[in-house]
């Protein structure tokens, strides 16, 4: 099923409020199969709105609004329903008297205005709102449904959780989800999207999501179908697909992230690691130390972030930096070699490199960033070019040295 949100409020229209309900709700609705179709975020215009929910309504069957249920002037959302749906606004006595209590639960008399709220569309079902005094309003169509919720997230989220959620699920075609999640190391979105477009873009269903972050990119699979056996099936086939297409690159498959995964590995082959940083300045030893039990393998390391560090601490030769200068092949395998050798570990990382965002040593650019990896074959460096600010670059190099450990 197709459905559409429509986020009332002028407010929303302004750069201090943005709607995030409809954030919440899309992610709902995905749970139960619905999939959104369009959202919109309409001012206090009663015919604009009005007009707005017409329309939608000819090309979904499920149409949600939230806010403006409000007592004011500006709250318009009743009124244009009615208008759109050609039905009358019916002043209900229950509901009136009910916001009256809530005000004197408070020690207050209900305002002459809060009236407003206790008017019903024709035909709809009232939606209780323990957490304020608007009541939502729930109208089954012909083939259809419409939601009218509170704007304020506090009332609409258990509103639509408590109450909307299982009318809907009552109302849904017997629809069974099934996922498949992976995570993807060593290559950016569009390069990885470039590989495996021609793999997911013949299926409908699944659905096929991409979400990247620094270095790391996430592969959602998701199909729907009457029976889980059916929606396990599509998914398994599209996903064997892709991680075929994809081989080694996926690091993983629960949701681990990198530092897990590499972790995991070096414990189940009695392997441990160690790591000398320049300009990442310890975030690598952060993140591998981010996993429980992380002393099974990671040793320790050098942050070297002065070039005279790197001599002192690890001892490379003062000709050798001079010479090749902090960023390069030579300094990346002598930093990895030494805190190799240095805390007896299995394997040594190495980074150094120009995070930026000026160039601090003369012919190397931003970004560029030597990774060196010393392991008991012996140690090898490369370079990486990575790109948009400071906090990526570093944040990409460690997700790329981590990367290295899984081969
Ligand atoms: P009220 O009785 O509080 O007036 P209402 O249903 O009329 O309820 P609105 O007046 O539209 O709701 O919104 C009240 C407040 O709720 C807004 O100022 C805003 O902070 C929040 N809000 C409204 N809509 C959204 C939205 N789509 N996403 C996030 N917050 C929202
Ligand atoms: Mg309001």
């Amino acid at each position: 099923m197709n459905a559409e949100i429509i986020a009332v409020g002028s407010e929303l229209l302004t750069p201090e409020r943005s709607d995030t309900n409809s954030l919440w709700l899309t992610a709902q609705l995905n749970e139960l199969g619905v999939e959104v179709t369009q959202k919109s975020i309409l001012g206090d215009d009663r015919d604009r709105l009005s007009a707005a929910i017409a329309e939608a309504l000819q090309r979904v069957p499920l149409l949600i609004l939230t806010g403006g249920l409000g007592p004011t002037e500006d709250d318009i959302t009743r009124e244009a329903v009615a208008q759109a749906l050609h039905r009358r606004l019916l002043f209900s006595q229950e509901i009136c008297d009910e916001i009256k209590a809530r005000f004197a639960g408070a020690g207050r008399q209900m305002a002459d205005i809060n009236k407003r709220q206790a008017f019903v569309i024709e035909g709809a079902e009232k939606l209780s709102n323990p957490n304020g005094t608007a009541p939502g309003l729930w109208i089954d169509l012909p083939g259809g449904m419409l939601m009218l919720l509170p704007g304020p997230p506090r009332e609409m989220v258990p509103m639509f959780g408590d109450t909307c959620r299982p009318k809907l699920v009552a109302r849904l075609p017997q629809m069974a989800i099934r996922k498949r999640f992976f995570r993807v190391a060593g290559m950016g979105e569009s390069d990885l999207d470039a590989l495996i477009a021609p793999v997911y873009k013949p299926y409908l269903n699944p659905v096929t999501t991409i979400l990247a972050a620094e270095g790391d990119v996430q592969i959602h699979l998701r199909a729907r179908s009457s029976t889980p056996d059916e929606a396990e099936a599509l998914v398994e086939e599209l996903g064997a697909k892709i991680l075929e297409t994809l081989g080694n690159r996926v690091y993983s498959q629960n949701g681990d992230p990198l530092e897990t995964v590499v972790g995991h590995m070096l414990r189940d082959r009695d392997a441990t690691v160690a790591v000398a940083e320049s300009c990442t300045g310890g975030m690598l030893g952060a993140r591998i130390t981010d996993v429980p039990g992380s002393s099974a393998w990671f040793l320790g390391g050098f942050q070297v972030y002065a070039p005279e560090m790197k001599a002192r601490l690890l001892g490379l030769d003062q000709k050798t930096l001079d010479e090749h200068g902090a960023v390069s092949e030579v300094v990346a395998k002598a930093m990895a070699d030494s805190a190799r050798d240095r805390t007896g570990a299995t394997y040594a990382l190495s980074i150094t490199g120009e995070a930026g965002p000026e160039s601090q040593t003369p012919g190397i650019d931003p970004g560029v960033v030597w990774i060196g990896l010393a392991s008991p074959k012996g140690v090898e460096a490369k370079m990486f070019r990575f790109f948009s600010g400071r906090n990526r670059v570093r944040k990409m190099a460690v997700q790329t040295a981590l990367n290295l450990l899984r081969f």
